[in-house]
């Protein structure tokens, strides 16, 4: 324990790595360069007033001085809560208030968005303008300039010996299925978590990497990353707000990126360029991909494994779980291994990484066999996994013996690989049977015309649902609802076949790019009655 309270306070507080390599790069400065910078920042956010546990706010694409804040606030006491910019100024109000958020830290380019919802935050004592993005919003006499902020500062903060179950960070989940609800994240569960993540059994981020998060890190599904790199003294590389794939891909090419993790839209947009314009980005410091966030579709594992010989991390995870739950690699050249087996054609999320436990759950709580087939809800339980969400509500997601139940149902084999075959809420439930929304999504975006596929239950007067699936077609492809259900009939019992097909041009997303099936249930949902 106290070499864990050690580790704890370096990481936060006064990283290792900043005495070892003081010159190596982090993201564009030095690691002592940024240790002296987050020392500045602990000693301004100080004066401000901020005291241990009081919510220090970002609202902030990824970067350096995003990253100062993970680092500083925790350190001095404080508790990072990341704004997700994506949401409504509405709903955005309504976290930063039920967070109670004090001060914020805002990109110079969001404060038009900022100044849409300040008037609803009562708790803000003060907002602090990070300067180096495109100027755009201008700010008022009371807002704060970040460099000034922390320039008169000493070099060296007297961090303070803080509990570990005291909080660190505070995220809201993405909203997808309700208003997103608070997570609270100890510094004993994030420095264990962090430490997974550096583990050679999970991603295994070290020393010589050059790691990009592509995920924005106002997700919980982000921050993993950028701690482990600090962790371990990699060299981290942010993309700033263009996230298109050909920019990615000069930047991963450009950086020689070994390890980068996104969600699953973004990694589809870079195959199809990659397979577009084979040879074009030399990618071959690139060691894994990290795919995650919702279901990464087995065609572009396969796609990335065979055709490019990248290999891909396919990890599932929750803002309750910190992010990282469960995680499946597939290595390339092992087409023929169990690994590459169960994650291309099972589509895999793998299993628990270490200090996680799982278990799935029939409908009165019974607990289920692993034997692939038997779909129930996953539960899991471990260090990094939330005990309760934040102002006390949805309490029956908690059990009394630590398991979180995640609505999320999955079948598990016998070797304890997962398979999340869809949330609870997306489950088709087609006259008393049970229809997976993602294995037919999988199916469907293996036929050659398709660019994405989700499939969602429409009301139906006889069967109570039936399933429909939204199509993206790939540019200057076409196909029709007798060839897409031609090419998935063999594997799917008769009455697994979608009702019909809407062509759509894009498929409404979350902030967090996942399918808004609520949307799709709402435009389409009477389609069939
Ligand atoms: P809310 O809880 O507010 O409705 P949300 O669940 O989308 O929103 P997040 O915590 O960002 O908020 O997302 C977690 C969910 O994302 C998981 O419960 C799961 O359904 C989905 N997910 C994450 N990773 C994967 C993956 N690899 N495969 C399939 N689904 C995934
Ligand atoms: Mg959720």
């Amino acid at each position: 324990l106290t070499h864990f309270l050690e580790r704890a306070r370096t990481f936060f507080g006064r990283n290792e790595i900043v005495s070892r390599l003081p010159d190596k790069t982090l993201v564009r400065t030095t690691y002592a360069d940024f240790y002296r910078r987050t020392s500045k920042l602990a000693g301004a956010l100080a004066r401000l007033g901020v005291r241990p546990g009081d919510r220090v706010a970002t609202l902030s694409w990824n970067h350096q001085r995003h990253l100062e804040v993970y680092l500083g606030a925790p350190a001095m006491g404080a508790v990072v809560h990341t704004l997700n910019l994506r949401l409504h100024p509405n709903e955005l109000g309504y976290i930063a208030n039920h967070a109670e958020d004090k001060v914020v830290v805002v990109d110079r380019s969001l404060l038009p968005l900022w100044h849409k919802f300040a008037d609803q935050v009562r708790s803000v004592r003060h907002v602090v303008v990070v300067p180096d993005c495109p100027a755009q919003g201008e700010a008022t006499s009371a807002e704060i300039d970040y460099e000034e902020l922390i320039a008169p500062e000493k070099d060296e903060y007297p961090w303070p010996t803080l509990d570990e179950r005291s909080a660190a960070m505070i995220c809201y989940t993405s909203g997808t299925t309700g208003n997103p609800k608070g997570v609270v994240y100890s510094h004993r569960s994030t420095v264990l978590h962090t430490l997974v993540v550096c583990n050679a059994d999970t991603i295994g981020v070290r020393e010589a990497d050059t790691v990009l998060p592509v995920v924005p890190m106002f997700h919980a599904a982000a921050w993993g990353l950028p701690y482990a790199a600090v962790m371990a003294g990699s060299k981290l590389v942010f993309p700033g707000p263009h996230l298109d794939p050909p920019s990615l891909l000069d930047l991963i090419a450009a950086e020689k990126v070994t390890i980068a993790a996104g969600v699953p839209t973004i990694w589809l947009g870079i195959l199809q360029l990659l397979d577009q314009h084979p040879g074009k980005w030399d990618l071959s410091a690139i060691r894994s991909t990290v795919i995650g966030g919702s279901a990464a579709p087995p065609a572009l594992i396969d796609g990335f494994k065979s055709r490019h010989g990248i290999d891909v991390t396919h990890a599932w995870g929750m803002t309750e779980t910190n992010p990282v739950g469960t995680l499946a690699r597939v290595k390339h050249g092992l087409s023929q291994t169990d690994d590459a087996t169960k994650l291309g054609c099972k589509a895999s999320q793998g299993y628990a990484v270490p200090f996680v436990e799982q278990r799935h759950v029939g409908e009165d709580g019974q607990i289920l066999p692993w034997d692939g087939e038997t779909m129930g809800e996953l539960e899991v339980r471990g260090p990094w996994v939330a005990s309760s969400y934040f102002g006390g509500e949805g309490p029956d997601r908690f059990t009394e013996d630590g398991w979180f139940k995640t609505g999320d149902v999955v079948t598990i084999d016998r070797e304890g690989y997962l398979r999340i075959t869809d949330r609870s809420k997306d489950v088709i439930k087609s006259g008393g049977e049970w229809i997976s929304s993602v294995a037919l999504e999988n199916a469907l975006m293996s036929h050659p015309a398709v660019l994405e596929a989700a499939v969602f239950a429409a009301r139906h007067p006889k069967w109570t649902e039936r399933p429909l699936a939204a199509i993206v077609l790939k540019e200057g492809k076409t196909a029709t609802k007798e060839e897409l259900n031609a090419h998935i009939e063999a594997k799917f019992a008769k009455f697994w076949l979608p009702d019909d097909y809407v062509f759509m041009a894009q498929i409404p997303r979350t902030s967090t790019g996942k399918f808004l099936k609520t949307k799709l249930r709402e435009l389409y949902g009477d389609h069939l009655e």
